[in-house]
């Protein structure tokens, strides 16, 4: 192993959205800054995230924002780049933004694309070196080790930090592979669950015409929640905002039932049963309720002995989450107590971590996002403050 001629003074090791702000606070502060990306290219799964519109954060008071983690640790770091600081970060780099009817914040772009862009440039003005192709693969001493194109390398820089993502999408590079080399070392580690995913339904061979179809103008409802929105029917079960929404109840084995007709009580239901056609067929008296084919698929699926009697409360058989690989984000990664308020790991001095290898989950809805450049920028500021 060839040990670098010059190591940087600070090291960023994954080029994520935690990780770029770490290392774009780092060279603010006038520090030599070298990110190492194991891809190709920087930040794939963020460019993945733009595909269907860029969500950054949500337009939230940052108390409220705050609520939506399942931690308190992350308050004061939510406080420091809360939602009105992604928004005007955002702009800063030339892309304005916009709220949309729930609260949600998007480029107007849509796309994650012309934002990575202008940051890159930035983050080059301001003297970062991104190294991509440079996989770190553990420790030698106190060396972090990467296979690289031209061989195995070590650096030992002063400062380092950790921004390797979750465990899902892993084509994308988050892979969880550092678990070992971090709990041989002695750090603490939550083991992982998917978060944000779909589950699982063993569908009839009736129900093949309509995979990839919404069920829309619904109510989900699972545990003591009750959330109005819709899901994707997939050949693989059922997915999208609605199921997101109820995810921590399905995880932990509440039902799923669906309110066809959130509109209608059921006494008005009745009675605009009782006022059809004694002869009409079962499809025809869903249709004049008002259900599409796709819903009136659902109801075939799920009740077909007694259709009438489930529509406010239709059963959907969930045979368990899809894979970890799939889910949106993840829960588990390192535990709290592994770190100090800094960020820094207990066990390796003048080593912090950001983004999502930390064990925390939140839903959909531009958390995700702000949760890992508001930790990136924790991170960053930390580190540079221990190289003051
Ligand atoms: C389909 C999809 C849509 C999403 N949409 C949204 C959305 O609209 N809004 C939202 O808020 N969130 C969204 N997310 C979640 C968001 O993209 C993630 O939370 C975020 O990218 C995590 O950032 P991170 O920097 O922690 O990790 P990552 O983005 O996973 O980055 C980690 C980086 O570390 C690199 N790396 C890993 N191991 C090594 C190694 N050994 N050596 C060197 N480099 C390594 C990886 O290649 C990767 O580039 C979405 C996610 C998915 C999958």
């Amino acid at each position: 192993m060839r040990p670098q001629p010059e190591s940087p003074q600070a090291l960023v090791i994954g080029a994520g959205p935690a990780g770029l702000m770490a290392a774009e606070e780092l060279a603010k502060a006038g520090i030599r800054t070298l990110v190492c990306e194991a891809k190709p290219t920087i930040a794939r799964k963020f460019l993945m995230a733009g595909k269907s519109g860029l969500n950054v954060t949500k337009d939230d008071d940052a108390d409220i924002f705050a609520t939506r983690y399942d931690t308190p640790h992350l308050r004061p770091i939510l406080q420091n780049f809360g939602p009105r600081d992604v928004r005007i970060w955002c702009r800063a780099l030339g892309q304005e933004v916009f709220t949309g009817s729930s609260g949600r914040v998007f480029p107007v772009a849509m796309k994650a694309s012309p934002l990575l862009r202008a940051w890159a440039q930035r983050l080059t003005s301001q003297g970062v070196e991104i190294r991509t192709r440079w996989r770190w693969t553990g420790f030698h001493g106190n060396a972090f080790t990467f296979d690289t194109p031209t061989g195995p390398q070590s650096l030992t820089p002063k400062v380092t930090i950790l921004a390797l993502g979750g465990a899902s999408w892993q084509r994308l590079g988050s892979d969880g592979a550092w678990v070992p080399w971090l709990r041989e070392k002695g750090v603490q580690i939550t083991d992982w669950q998917p978060a944000n995913m779909g589950f699982r339904v063993d569908w009839s061979a009736h129900m093949a015409p309509f995979f990839g179809q919404p069920v829309k103008g619904i109510a989900l409802i699972a545990g003591p929640h009750r959330e109005l929105g819709e899901f994707i029917i997939s050949s693989k079960g059922v997915e999208g905002s609605g199921i997101y929404s109820l995810y921590k109840d399905l995880r932990s084995g509440s039902r799923l039932a669906v309110d066809l007709l959130p509109d209608l009580g059921q006494d008005e239901i009745t009675r605009r049963l009782s006022r059809m056609k004694p002869g009409e067929s079962t499809t025809n008296r869903l249709r004049k309720l008002g259900l599409d084919p796709t819903q009136i698929a659902l109801v075939m699926e799920f009740a077909r002995s007694d259709p009438f009697a489930h529509l406010k409360h239709l059963p959907i058989q969930l045979q368990g989450p899809r894979p970890l690989d799939e889910a949106i984000s993840v829960a588990g990664g390192i535990a709290w107590d592994a770190l100090t308020p800094d960020l820094e790991l207990k066990v390796l001095p003048n080593t912090f971590v950001a983004g999502e290898m930390l064990d925390w989950e939140a839903p959909t809805g531009g958390y995700l996002l702000t949760a890992c450049w508001a930790t990136g920028r924790w991170a960053g500021q930390a580190a540079a403050r221990r190289l003051r």
